[in-house]
C-alpha cells in the first residue's frame, strides 16, 4: 500500500491503479523515455484536480510524499508529463469529465472601443483539434495554431504554442486573455495580466511548473473558409531568409498587403528530393527538382506561405498573392500553389500521421530538437548544420521560420533569444531500426549533440524551444537572468516542488 492509496479524495471521477492507466501514462510521443506513476488520475472536475494536488502538497513533508503531472495527450519528447513517484492526471483522456456539461468550452464576448472581442473558455486537457471543431460552428477559431491539433492546450500554453501565424498573432500564448490554475498548494486561483499577474505571466511558457492550467479564455477572430497554400523553392540560402524575413516585417500591414502564415523548410536529403513532387500537390509549373540542386552543397530551402479567403474576398485573392510573390527572389518556375478548406490546412499534419500510422512509422523514438536561432547568426548556422554536421541525410523534416520578438511578452515564462527577430529550426526526426546506421537513435542522438556543442563553440546564442535538460546548472544557464524570477515564482506557487518533476528542474522536498 502506497501513500496514495490511503489518500481519502473525495472524487468525481476515478483515481486508477489499473495496469494499462499507469502503462499508458508512462509513455510519451518521444518514446526514449518511460516512467511508470504510482497512480493516474481521470479528473471529473477542476476540483479533482484541486483535492489531488492539496493532498500532496500537505504530504509533502512525510516520507511518504507524492508528486503530480498534468499529462495533456503526451506528445512531449523527452518525459515532460511523466512521474515515477506520483500520480499522473490524464487531463486529456476520455475516461475523465473532459465531455461533460462542466468542461464544455462557453463562448463570450469583451467589448470596448466600439470593439467586439470574441473568446472561448475552454478546459485546459482539451484538444485543438476540437476546439477548432467547435469554434468553427459559430464561424470563429483561435488566431495562432500548432502545425499538429492533437495537442492540448494546456500542454501548449505550457510551451509557446507556435506555427507559421506567430510572425502575425506572435504564439499562442499572446493570445490568452484568463487562466483558472490549480498551484502547486491546490489552490484555484484565476489569473489574466491584471489580476494575480505573476501566476498569469508565470504559466504561460512555465513548463507546468506553477500550476495546472484547468481553464484558458482563448482569443478568437473570424474563421476564413478557404486558404491558398502555396510553396517556392531556393538554391540561395540568403535569398530565402530576406524573403521571409520581409513577409514577416509586413506584420503590422493590412491584411491584404501580407501573407497570414509563413514558414519554410530544408530539404537536405536525396531522398527527401526525389520523393518531394510526391509528397506534395500538383504543381503550377511543373520543374525538376532534382536538377535545382547542384549549388550550395545540394540544400534546397522551400518558403511555405498561405493566404486566407472567403467566397467575399475570392476575386481580389490572386491579384494579392502575385503583388506578395512579385518581391520574392524564389526560382522562377518554382511555384507550387493548392486551395482547400481552412480546416484542412490547419489540420495538415494529420493526414500525414495517418499515412505513417499505416506504414508502421508513427510510434518509433522521435529524438526532435527545436532551437530558437538569433537571426545575426541563422546563416552560420545553415552552413555549420544543414551544410555541414547533417551530411545529406535527414531523417524527417527540417522546419525553418523567422518570428517577430515584440509580439512576445516578455513577462512570461519562455525564453527566447534577445534580438528582434529570431529563427525557430526544428529538425523533426525519426529513428528507425533499419540496416541503415544514420537513421538509428544513436546516430541522431549524436548528432544532436553535436549540433548543440557546434552552436556552443561558434558562439551562436540559441535557446531550445521544449527544452530539455536533465540538471539544475544546466536549467540555469538555459533562462539566463531570468532565473531568479523563474525561482521566485516556483517558491511562491509551488514551493514543494511537486508539479511537473518530469522537466527535472526541481527536485521534490521529499
Ligand atoms: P504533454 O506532453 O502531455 O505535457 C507537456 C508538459 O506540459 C508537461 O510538463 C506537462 O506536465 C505539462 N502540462 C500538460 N498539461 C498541462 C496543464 N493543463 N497545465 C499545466 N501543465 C500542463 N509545438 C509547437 O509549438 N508547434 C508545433 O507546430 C508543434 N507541432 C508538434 C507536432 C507533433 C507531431 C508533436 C508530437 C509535437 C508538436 N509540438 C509543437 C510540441 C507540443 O506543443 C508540445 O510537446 C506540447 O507539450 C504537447 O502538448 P501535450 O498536450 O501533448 O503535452
Amino acid at each position: 500500500m502506497n501513500i496514495i492509496e490511503n489518500q481519502r479524495l473525495e472524487l468525481s471521477g476515478e483515481l486508477s491503479f489499473d495496469t494499462t492507466d499507469v502503462k499508458t501514462a508512462s509513455l510519451d510521443f518521444g518514446g526514449m523515455s518511460r516512467v511508470e506513476p504510482l497512480a493516474v488520475l481521470h479528473p471529473g472536475s477542476v476540483n479533482d484536480v484541486m483535492s489531488l494536488v492539496k493532498s500532496a502538497y500537505d504530504s509533502a513533508e512525510l516520507t511518504q510524499g507524492f508528486t503530480v503531472s498534468a499529462k495533456g495527450h503526451g506528445h512531449s519528447i523527452n518525459g515532460q508529463a511523466q512521474t515515477g513517484n506520483g500520480v499522473v492526471i490524464e487531463m486529456s483522456g476520455s475516461k475523465g469529465n473532459r465531455f461533460s456539461e462542466s468542461t464544455k468550452p462557453v463562448l463570450g464576448a469583451l467589448s470596448g472601443n466600439g470593439e467586439v472581442k470574441y473568446y472561448v473558455d475552454v478546459w485546459g486537457g482539451e484538444l485543438w483539434v476540437d476546439l477548432l471543431k467547435w469554434s468553427l460552428e459559430y464561424g470563429l477559431a483561435p488566431k495562432s495554431w500548432t502545425d499538429y491539433l492533437y495537442l492540448s492546450v494546456g500542454g501548449t500554453l505550457s510551451n509557446a504554442g507556435i506555427s507559421g501565424q506567430a510572425f502575425n498573432h506572435g504564439p499562442q500564448i499572446s493570445n490568452v486573455y484568463e487562466l483558472d490554475v490549480v498551484t502547486g498548494k491546490g489552490e484555484l486561483l484565476t489569473c489574466s495580466k491584471e489580476k494575480n499577474s505573476e501566476l498569469f505571466h508565470g504559466a504561460l511558457g512555465g513548463l507546468g511548473q506553477f500550476g495546472i492550467i484547468t481553464r484558458a479564455r482563448i482569443a478568437l477572430e473570424h474563421a476564413p473558409q478557404k486558404v491558398r497554400w502555396i510553396r517556392v523553392l531556393y538554391s540561395d540560402f540568403t535569398a530565402f531568409t530576406s524573403d521571409q524575413e520581409y513577409l514577416i516585417s509586413l506584420h503590422g500591414k493590412p491584411s491584404s498587403e501580407k501573407f497570414d502564415y509563413v514558414e519554410g523548410f530544408v530539404i537536405v536529403d536525396e531522398g527527401l528530393v526525389n520523393n518531394w513532387r510526391s509528397s506534395f500537390f500538383s504543381p503550377r509549373n511543373p520543374v525538376k527538382v532534382s536538377s535545382l540542386t547542384t549549388k550550395e552543397g545540394g540544400v534546397l530551402y522551400c518558403l511555405e506561405i498561405t493566404k486566407n479567403y472567403d467566397e467575399s474576398t475570392a476575386d481580389t485573392v490572386n491579384q494579392e498573392v502575385e503583388a506578395l510573390l512579385k518581391k520574392l527572389n524564389f526560382i522562377p518556375s518554382s511555384v507550387f500553389t493548392t486551395d482547400l478548406p481552412y480546416v484542412d490546412f490547419l489540420n495538415r499534419v494529420h493526414k500525414a500521421e495517418l499515412k505513417l500510422r499505416s506504414k508502421g512509422l508513427w510510434d518509433v523514438p522521435h529524438p526532435w530538437l527545436n532551437l530558437f536561432v538569433p537571426k545575426s547568426r541563422i546563416a552560420d548556422f545553415d552552413k555549420g548544420v544543414f551544410k555541414g554536421i547533417l551530411g545529406n541525410k535527414t531523417s524527417g523534416p527540417i522546419l525553418i521560420y523567422p518570428m517577430n520578438r515584440d509580439n512576445w511578452d516578455h513577462r512570461s515564462s519562455v525564453v527566447i533569444p534577445d534580438e528582434d527577430t529570431f529563427y525557430l529550426v526544428a529538425l523533426l526526426r525519426s529513428a528507425l531500426d533499419s540496416a541503415d546506421e544514420t537513421q538509428s537513435l544513436d546516430h541522431l542522438r549524436n548528432q544532436n549533440q553535436r549540433i548543440l556543442e557546434f552552436c556552443d563553440e561558434a558562439g551562436i546564442n540559441v535557446k531550445q524551444y521544449l527544452p530539455n535538460y536533465s540538471t539544475q546548472e544546466e536549467w540555469k544557464i538555459h533562462f539566463g537572468d531570468r532565473w531568479n524570477l523563474f525561482l521566485k515564482r516556483k517558491m511562491e506557487f509551488d514551493p514543494k516542488y511537486i508539479l511537473a518533476t518530469g522537466q527535472h528542474i526541481f527536485q521534490p522536498l521529499f
